[in-house]
């Protein structure tokens, strides 16, 4: 996301100004003031000398005026030391503490010094010596709350008690039409368009409006683009504030500024709110973090309470954005808080030249430029990626001098931007993209090919979310609650499809398959142990499971309460199970080895190959299937 203007007010440093000048003042004072401290004994033979000029008596202390004589030296050692600070001066004041002197008043007398008695005014030092540790310490406590809170707003209009970095725009200028390749999640969106755009008329008939819309995706994929999109096409108002400024060192603040926000925004309403890196402030309880504990909880709960108490028919609009869904703590995504999810993936082929169009559009383009080929040599990259690509180009071009943006221009930048993301393993090689498309392809086809399992609505080579290289999207028929032994095999299948799919054509495996064996082994272990669906060890339960069952959810084992033996029978039956699933894809795949090709070349070039295609395909190799109907999502990666 774009950074909002850092402009701050100056007042905490004002504070700090304050509190060195105060120290400042009450040293030259102390200074000017300078007091000689003497032992009663040379106070005594200064007197003797003449040097004391009047003395005041207290209680408990003598005080008064020494003179310095022009030849110091004759001055007890202690004196001098001390008068090195007042070199210049001719007297200087002096103490002493009084002690039972009968012979004072005689002494001072003969001495002809002017004395004289004084009520002690202890309450002024008192005073001081309480209030000036409580100035300072108030200077400089202001002076972090100032730092703290003082993050302003800039050229935007005045937050209030809000001190965190909120940005509120009224007029954002961010239409639909600027964020492309990304179709799918704009069409979502557009229904909370519609509401904001006329709350009334949308609650008159009943609509129900999410309160909180999470917006999921990789780094620069346009999250933040889109939320300000929204609030564009709407023409509302845009707060924007990031999870992490909520979560600060000083318990209670972060609650405070998640209650300033809501009720800005009541203000502000019909609005957007719009909460970039909510895993910093949402990530789950109970997981240690950077800052403390207790004031990221009482943040993350005020959030809640917020949520929960806020009313959508008032036009207000929570929308977040998170690259980790993952770690996000359950409580946000429950009924009436995020519960409306929006995924963006990265661009295929043609979302990445659509991209590449939209911000080539200010530049001065060469005759040779060939956007298309530029987003063929980019798999993998996000928007904001390309955006800076486009960029770079144009660099590039000025810092040769050149009149307009030419393909060698683009082909510096694509290296250059490459470079760096390949480290940060972002994008694919040529050769892992072939991988992944056999990969893909395989389980797609093993999908369609199998009796019962779920229709492909999809096959794509675009990594999603973590972790996952590509995916093949599957459409359940009908919901299920219930599933036979055929058909719990025939999804073995299709997990297992990608790995063979590999070994069939590059005669070896990759670990990009990893995820899948783990999700085989898993289904194929709960057949074994939780249905009894083997023959050898009949229709027993074998392990005890906290909770859930494959269907809905796997929990862990807690206790085994069989012996050695079946253990082992357990893991012969799993494993023989798994090489036999192995064996039948095998066949499968290579029985259809022509529609394997097919696709995957055909996703080598598109990237994204939709239900159509891909039936076409298995039309020309045999006969193809029907269409699902139902459109619920299931992806296996
Ligand atoms: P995110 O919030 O997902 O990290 P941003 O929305 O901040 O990403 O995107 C950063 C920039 O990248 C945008 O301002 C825009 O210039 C560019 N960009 C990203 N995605 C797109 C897209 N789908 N269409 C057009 N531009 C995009
Ligand atoms: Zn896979």
């Amino acid at each position: 996301m774009a950074d909002p203007s850092t402009k701050r007010p100056q007042s905490g440093y004002g504070w700090l100004g304050l509190a060195l000048l105060t120290v400042l003042v009450m040293q030259l004072w102390f200074a000017q003031h300078a007091t000689v401290t003497l032992d009663y004994s040379d106070f005594k033979v200064l007197l003797g000398s003449g040097l004391i000029a009047n003395v005041e008596i207290t209680e408990d202390t003598v005080e008064g005026t020494l003179t310095i004589p022009a030849d110091p030296s004759q001055l007890p050692d202690a004196v001098k030391e001390q008068l090195q600070r007042a070199q210049h001066e001719k007297t200087v004041e002096f103490s002493t503490v009084r002690v039972d002197d009968p012979t004072l008043y005689q002494n001072l007398t003969a001495a002809k010094v002017h004395f004289g008695g004084a009520r002690e005014s202890k309450w002024l030092v008192m005073l001081l010596s309480w209030l000036a540790p409580a100035v300072i310490f108030a200077a400089v406590w202001f002076f972090f709350i100032g730092k703290l809170g003082a993050r302003g707003a800039g050229d935007l209009i005045g937050v209030g008690k809000s001190k965190a970095k909120l940005f509120v725009q009224k007029n954002v200028g961010v239409r639909f039409s600027d964020v492309e390749g990304i179709d799918e999640a704009k069409a979502e969106l557009m229904e909370v368009v519609q509401f904001l755009r006329d709350p009334n008329r949308y609650t008159k008939l009943g609509g129900h409006i999410p309160k909180g819309i999470l917006i999921v995706g990789a780094p620069g994929t346009g999250k933040t683009l889109l939320a300000k999109a929204v609030a564009g096409e709407a023409n509302v108002p845009f707060l924007l504030i990031s999870g992490s400024e909520f979560v600060e060192m000083f318990v209670g603040v972060g609650a405070a500024r998640v209650r300033d926000l809501f009720h800005q925004a009541s203000e502000l309403a019909p609005c957007i709110i719009f909460i970039d890196e909510l895993d910093a402030l949402g990530r789950a309880r109970g997981v240690n973090g950077f800052s403390s504990h207790e004031e990221r909880e009482q943040t993350l709960n005020q959030l809640l309470v917020e949520m929960d108490g806020f009313e959508t028919n008032r036009g207000v609009i929570i929308m977040a954005a998170t690259n980790r869904p993952e770690i996000l703590d359950p409580a946000l995504l429950r009924p009436g808080r995020f519960d409306r999810h929006v995924a963006i993936d990265r661009p295929d082929i043609r979302g990445r030249e659509k991209i590449l169009r939209l911000h080539a559009k200010r530049l001065v383009l060469g005759a040779d430029v060939d956007l298309a080929m530029v987003a063929g040599k980019t798999p993998g990259t996000a928007g904001a990626d390309l955006a800076n690509i486009v960029n770079e180009a144009a660099l590039h071009a000025a810092r040769e001098g050149k009149s307009a943006v030419a393909m060698s221009d683009f082909d510096a930048a694509i290296d250059r931007a490459i470079a760096g993301l390949e480290k940060r393993g972002r994008v694919m090689n040529p050769k892992e993209k072939e991988t992944v498309a056999y990969h893909e392809a395989g389980h797609a086809l093993i999908a369609e090919l199998r009796a019962t399992t779920d229709k492909v609505s999809r096959v794509s080579i675009i990594p999603r979310g973590i972790g996952a290289l590509g995916f093949t999207q599957q459409l359940p028929t009908e919901d299920r609650y219930l599933m036979k032994r055929g058909e719990l095999l025939d999804r073995l299948d299709v997990l297992l499809g990608g790995r063979v799919a590999e070994e069939l054509v590059f005669g070896e495996v990759s670990t990009g398959a990893s995820n899948d064996l783990q999700r085989a082994t898993d289904l194929v272990r709960h057949m074994v142990t939780q249905y009894g669906m083997t023959e050898t060890l009949g229709p027993a339960v074998f392990e005890t499971r906290t909770h859930g069952s494959y269907l809905n959810d796997a929990g862990l084992p807690v206790a085994r309460e069989f012996s050695e033996e079946t253990a082992r029978q357990i893991d012969s039956q799993i494993q023989q199970l798994l090489l036999q699933a192995e064996a039948r894809v095998r066949d499968t795949l290579a029985a259809n080895r022509s529609a394997l090709n097919a696709l995957a070349q055909l996703l080598l070039t598109h990237e994204t190959v939709e239900r159509e295609a891909l039936t076409k395909i298995l039309h020309e190799t045999q006969r193809s299937r029907p269409v699902p109907t139902t459109a619920e999502r299931a992806a296996i990666a």
